[in-house]
């Protein structure tokens, strides 16, 4: 077979950029997708039971950037969702990220007053206030005694169960993200543009897909294809130490185990996603029908159980937010300059970095509109 560009991933990073040099090239591109099934970890399926559930974990879609939101509208309609969490501290349900309802939550209503009151005036209205900053920066005992109190009953057994690390072994760049939100506003994302595709991931791939120039083969890894496919330019969006064959050395990943349950419950939480920071193996469940929108008898969630990557055995899901291993990524990035540009590597698992799935399109986009149309 002869393609002009074969693209090795059929994830947000390959479909889209199969798209884009399909539909504004006119050339012809070949996918090879080692699993059985297209839209990467974002692929949804129906159950058993007729309930449409993400079989790689939730996946919620909110992004700031129109230009993103407005590409994925052309290939599907957007069931409006504004996603909420709750987690589990003392055994009460409180809102995360941690807001001004949730200190109405946890403590007496004058000593909530209080917090309140002393967020305000210290930083203002609406705004996200890392814990770290509240910690170094906060002028009373009040509010240090809050943000070590967020820090260790919210954030430090969660960070434990999802890395396996203490946060300081994460480094201060993680911990730093963790936010005060001082608004009332209980939504999980505060972005412009926030909704699920109406008829699932799966259908809004198929129909990135469906191109004349577009032929997609499942079940394949690309090493399969040495010498039966001639192409002109690839695209990978896998590991890509895999590609070196681990030359350097493996990058590490974090790997995660996914449960699903069903009841015949009609709901069996309140909100889309509730989290377990100190109870319980897993650190989250999930209920799909709180995502999608999706009316019918009983309902199956997910619970998700963090988990060593193991080459082979598992998936690789999160690259570990770690310097020393950015560092052995950097060595991998240097010999792509040696395949003098024949080979472009794009995707969370081929830049070795976490994106959110409008992160992972702005990147395909900007890909093709800079290096690959010019
Ligand atoms: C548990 C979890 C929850 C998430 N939730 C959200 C969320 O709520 N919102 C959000 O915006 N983002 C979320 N994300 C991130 C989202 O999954 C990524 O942004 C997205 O998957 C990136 O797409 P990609 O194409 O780069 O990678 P992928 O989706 O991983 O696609 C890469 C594809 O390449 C294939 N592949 C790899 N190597 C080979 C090979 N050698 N041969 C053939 N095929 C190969 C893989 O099988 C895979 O299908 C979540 C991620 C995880 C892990």
């Amino acid at each position: 077979m002869k393609v002009d560009w074969l693209i090795v991933g059929a994830g947000f990073t390959g479909a889209v950029l199969a798209e884009r040099i399909a539909s504004q090239l006119g050339k012809k591109v070949l996918i090879v997708e080692q699993r059985d099934h297209i839209a990467g970890n974002a692929y949804d399926y129906y159950d058993e039971h007729g309930i449409l559930v993400h079989k790689y974990g939730p996946h919620i879609f909110h992004t700031n950037a129109k230009h993103v939101w407005d590409y994925l509208g052309k290939y599907t309609e957007w069931h409006s969702y504004y996603h909420h969490v709750l987690g589990y501290v003392d055994g009460k349900p409180v809102p995360i990220p941690f807001n001004l309802n949730s200190l109405y939550t946890l403590f007496p209503p004058r000593y909530a007053d209080k917090l309140a009151d002393q967020l305000l005036a210290q930083y203002g209205f609406n705004v996200k206030v890392p814990i770290l900053k509240i910690r170094e920066s906060a002028t009373g005992d009040d509010l240090r005694f809050l943000a070590d109190y967020i820090y260790n009953n919210v954030f430090y057994h969660y960070t434990r169960k999802q890395w396996d690390l203490t946060p300081e072994e994460l480094g201060p760049g993680v911990t730093a993200r963790v936010p005060i939100y001082i608004s009332r506003d209980d939504r999980y994302f505060q972005d412009t543009y926030q909704g699920m595709p109406k008829l699932g991931y799966t259908e809004m791939f198929r129909n990135l897909l469906n191109h004349k120039n577009i032929k997609v083969l499942l079940n394949t890894s690309f090493k399969e294809l040495e010498g039966e496919v001639q192409y002109e330019r690839m695209i990978f969006t896998g590991p890509i130490d895999d590609f070196f064959e681990h030359c350097h050395g493996e990058l590490p990943y974090r790997s995660l185990h996914f449960k699903f349950i069903h009841s015949p419950e009609d709901n069996m939480q309140a909100v889309g996603t509730v989290n377990y920071p100190n109870e319980y193996a897993y650190t989250r469940t999930t209920e799909f029908k709180r995502l999608t929108g999706q009316r019918t008898f009983g309902t199956t969630y997910v619970e998700e159980y963090p988990q060593a990557y193991k080459r082979g055995e598992n998936t690789p899901y999160y690259p570990i937010p770690k310097e020393e291993y950015r560092e052995l990524y950097r060595r991998y990035e240097a010999e792509v300059t040696r395949l003098n540009g024949r080979v472009l590597f794009a995707g969370r698992l081929a830049d070795y970095q976490y994106y959110n799935m409008d992160q992972a399109v702005a990147r395909a986009l900007s890909l093709f509109e800079k290096t690959i149309a010019v």
